[in-house]
């Protein structure tokens, strides 16, 4: 076998509840718009339209519980949001086979730097300088779907020192986990290590070092985040 010319990347990994276990990533897939509450306050359509998605690099995955505030940008919103881990993968997967490729389920953040996003969307380019960029995606333990089930329904919720600023449900989804895995599979290859995340209930915000971001979801382990 050959040998690489330089050291190698190091394999991102997110710990797994009740386990020294480690789930290792693949790639991250986002989906915007997918609660009508917050697609409303974006200046979107609360229907189902067609779902798009964006990706963060695998290792702005971060499960450290420190979210240091990133530069060129003075409004940086919290976004949380249910990340699904799968445990495998494919093209074309079927609605009805899409939970077999899940491992677990995690409390995640997409944290955003809002004035960089905005500044794209007018010009009408890309998102990853506001989506992509170090430490973006806070995440809590991952919980296999052997023990929790299918996540369908159940209280989302991310509290700012202490105040409820968003809140929901995960049946308040437009597009549900299966259909999400079914349809980024008619474009992507999925595969094992892949997470997705799966969109923001409203009350988006901006953050200030120092806020301490508390993320739950019903039934899995809540995530204390704190900004530096
Ligand atoms: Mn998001």
């Amino acid at each position: 076998m050959s040998k690489f010319v330089i050291e190698t990347p190091k394999i991102v990994a997110v710990p797994v509840s009740g386990s020294d276990a480690l789930f290792p990533v693949r790639r991250i897939y986002c989906i915007g718009r997918n609660y009508a509450a917050h697609s409303v306050e974006m200046g979107g359509d609360p229907n189902r339209e067609t779902p798009f998605f964006f990706q963060k690099n695998p290792d702005n995955l971060d499960a450290s519980g420190e979210f240091p505030y990133p530069a060129h940008s003075t409004n940086v919103h919290h976004e949380i949001e249910m990340a699904v881990a799968l445990k495998s993968g494919g093209s074309n997967i079927p609605l009805d086979q899409a939970l077999e490729h899940v491992y677990g389920y995690a409390v995640s953040l997409d944290m955003t730097r809002r004035d960089l996003q905005d500044r794209a969307k007018k010009q009408g380019r890309p998102w990853e300088i506001s989506k992509a960029f170090e430490r973006s995606a806070p995440i809590g333990l991952i919980h296999p779907a052997s023990e929790t089930g299918y996540l369908s329904e159940g209280r989302i919720e991310l509290k700012v020192n202490g105040e409820v600023r968003q809140e929901g449900d995960l049946n308040q989804m437009i597009w549900k986990v299966p259909e999400m895995i079914s349809y980024l599979s008619e474009y992507f290859e999925l595969a094992a290590g892949d997470v997705i995340l799966s969109g923001t209930p409203s009350g988006v915000g901006a953050v200030k070092v120092g806020d301490r971001m508390e993320a739950s979801v019903e039934g899995i382990s809540s995530k204390v985040v704190t900004v530096i």
